[in-house]
């Protein structure tokens, strides 16, 4: 929205639920389906015939699918709707990704209400189990063996069938059981113009991502990785975003890397999540956001160059169940050379979870620095100072 203004593009925002201002955006909002794209389809034609739309702008994982089903129905330049669902789903992903060629884990798929003790019998560990449509690594569990295998499954079973995932009248989703992959892990932001991606930047995850759960922490950039390797990631995230058919707009995927090459684990038909877009800016000091709106409404874009300067985030974990009482040391933490936000998003008395049930981080916290090393280290030293309590 506030890319919006700068840019002076009215925005009408289309939503499931009715948000807090209604009352203040008369005209600027509309009640769409976003889990029924055909449903957001004919809602959002039938308002575009009153008042004309030129673009259509996907936020999130939950309003993609549907955002590329509206703009089919406005005759807008858009990701096809197959490209987008191939991208939402973890195991037609995977068939992509190996049909083009590309390392991709081997799997199976199995419906939730499959036998765990016979899911455990896959004979390769370490193993990922996961739902084929979640996102920020809600329920990703690693399995070493066939009882920690079962027990992972049973686990995430539960959670696509629990109300939150899986709403009265849907079927619970799929669940991938796929090799781990070791290796070093990134994160590329792209933006796809007529087919043709460009890589905006590569982030290092510099914490460890092994096991048994997949909790995002420290995402840092430029990497640190050497020229060669960034152009394997670049050349493999390309190929990766051709094989799913996408063709417009900002991509966010992850890649390891090993020894045999660079695997693509996924590419999602959005933009990084929460506040993340924040480390990122772009020639002038233009935000992705407006990048994105630019794309979208076809207005020219100055730079797809990053600025010089490194800049990270870090996702504020969520390590223990129960009522949040509050993030002391905050003040401490924003006083770190380097550090130059902090964003607790979740409030006070709110019930968190943690992964890998949880779906979403404390807070977010971003630095800016000469070197990547420096970023990294702001946003560990800042980090050890904030104390979460929880009740
Ligand atoms: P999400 O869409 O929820 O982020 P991903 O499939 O990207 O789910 O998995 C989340 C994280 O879990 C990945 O970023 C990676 O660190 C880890 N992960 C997932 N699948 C594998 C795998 N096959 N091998 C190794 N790590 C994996």
């Amino acid at each position: 929205m506030a890319a919006a203004a700068d840019l002076g593009v009215e925005v009408v925002v289309g939503s499931e639920r009715r948000p807090a201002l209604a009352h203040l955006m008369e005209g600027r909002w509309l009640r769409v389906p976003l889990r029924n794209p055909s449903a957001a389809a004919r809602a959002v034609a039938a308002f575009a015939r009153e008042r004309p739309l030129d673009a259509v702008v996907g936020v999130d994982d939950g309003s993609t699918l549907a955002a590329a089903a509206v703009a089919a129905a406005l005759g807008l330049p858009r990701n096809p709707p197959d490209a987008v669902a191939a991208s939402h789903d973890k195991e037609v992903s995977r068939r992509c990704f190996a049909a083009a060629g590309l390392l991709t884990p081997r799997f199976r798929s199995w419906p939730a209400h499959a036998d765990a003790e016979e899911v455990a019998t896959t004979r390769y560990y370490p193993v990922v189990v996961k739902p084929v449509d979640l996102s920020g690594s809600r329920g990703v569990i690693r399995a070493d063996s066939p009882d920690d295998l079962a027990a992972a499954f049973a686990r995430v079973a539960a959670l696509v069938r629990s109300p939150d995932v899986c709403p009265p009248g849907t079927s619970p989703q799929r669940i991938l059981v796929e090799d781990f992959i070791p290796g070093t892990e990134v994160a590329v932001e792209g933006l796809v113009q007529g087919g043709r991606l460009d890589v905006l930047a590569i982030f290092d995850k510099p914490d460890a991502l092994e096991g048994p759960f997949f909790e995002e922490t420290i995402y840092v950039t430029p990497t640190r990785l050497h020229e060669d390797a960034q152009g394997l990631i670049r050349e493999t995230a390309t190929a990766a975003t051709a094989a799913l058919g996408l063709r417009e707009g900002p991509i966010h995927a992850e890649i390891r890397l090993n020894d045999r090459g660079a695997w693509v684990l996924e590419v999602a038909a959005r933009s990084i999540g929460g506040l993340c877009a924040r480390t990122l800016r772009f020639g002038a000091g233009v935000p992705l956001e407006d990048l994105i709106l630019r794309h979208a409404a076809a207005l020219p874009i100055e730079s797809l160059e990053r600025e010089r300067a490194a800049t990270g985030v870090m996702m504020l974990p969520i390590r223990r169940a129960g009522r949040l009482v509050e993030v002391r040391g905050q003040d401490d933490a924003r006083a770190v050379p380097g550090i130059e936000g902090l964003t607790v998003i979740i409030p006070r008395g709110a019930e968190i979870v943690p992964l890998p049930e949880g779906d979403r981080y404390l807070g977010f916290m971003f630095a800016r620095g000469e070197t990547p090393a420096e970023v990294e280290a702001a946003l560990r030293e800042a980090h050890e100072r904030l104390e979460v309590v929880v009740e």
